[in-house]
């Protein structure tokens, strides 16, 4: 019986996205809008919550179920690339200061304390001034 349930899921689940880092990581707003629309007293607020709470957790379920494999994993991959410099910002930030190109937007990293320095775009070679 459980083996067929099992099978039944595995099946249902073939050729769709399945969970991914973004449907993982909107768990976290969902239980916090659960409690927010649960003990907030505001009708406005209590809507608002619920109704973002709702438009979370479909688009949750439609990227588990989407059968756009292909379109689904490009923008989890930009996600994880976004989340991944992010953290490496966070890990760095005592040495180096983190700057996006005025042309081409390739992050840049530069080591802090130097002064007024001029950047030169790795990608592009614009030149920019900051103070690092
Ligand atoms: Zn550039």
């Amino acid at each position: 019986m459980l083996n067929k349930f099992k099978t039944f899921l595995i099946r249902s689940m073939q050729g769709r996205n399945g969970p991914d880092s973004i449907s993982r990581s909107l768990f976290i707003p969902i239980i916090f809008l659960m409690i927010l629309s649960a003990v907030v007293n505001n009708s406005i607020i209590k809507i608002i919550s619920i109704f973002l709470l709702w438009a979370l957790v479909f688009y949750m379920y439609f990227r588990i179920f989407s059968k756009n494999i292909y379109k689904r994993r490009s923008e989890n991959d930009a996600y994880e690339k976004r989340i991944n410099y992010l953290k490496r910002r966070i890990k760095e930030r005592k040495d180096y200061r983190f700057f996006d190109c005025p042309n081409c937007h390739t992050h840049l990293r530069v080591p802090k304390g130097k002064g007024n320095i001029i950047i030169t775009c790795l990608k592009c070679q614009t030149k920019f001034e900051r103070k690092v």
